[in-house]
């Protein structure tokens, strides 16, 4: 699951005409605003991640 992430919206304009874009994995350009941009994973995040639910075998 690496630089597979498709934006569907132009972060910039909000257009939809959005294609893959030649510098590399990551590149984007749109269509609509003549922007290019690079869309990178950073990883995942060390917070957010906790379910109050777990860590008890109960049932
Ligand atoms: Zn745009």
């Amino acid at each position: 699951m690496s630089e597979r992430a498709a934006p569907f919206y132009c972060p910039y304009c909000g257009d939809e005409d959005l294609r893959p874009g030649e510098e590399g994995p990551g590149a984007w350009e749109c269509g609509a605003c003549n922007r290019g941009f690079r869309l990178k994973f950073l990883g995942l995040l060390a917070r957010g991640v906790e379910r109050p639910d777990t860590g008890g075998d109960r049932i």
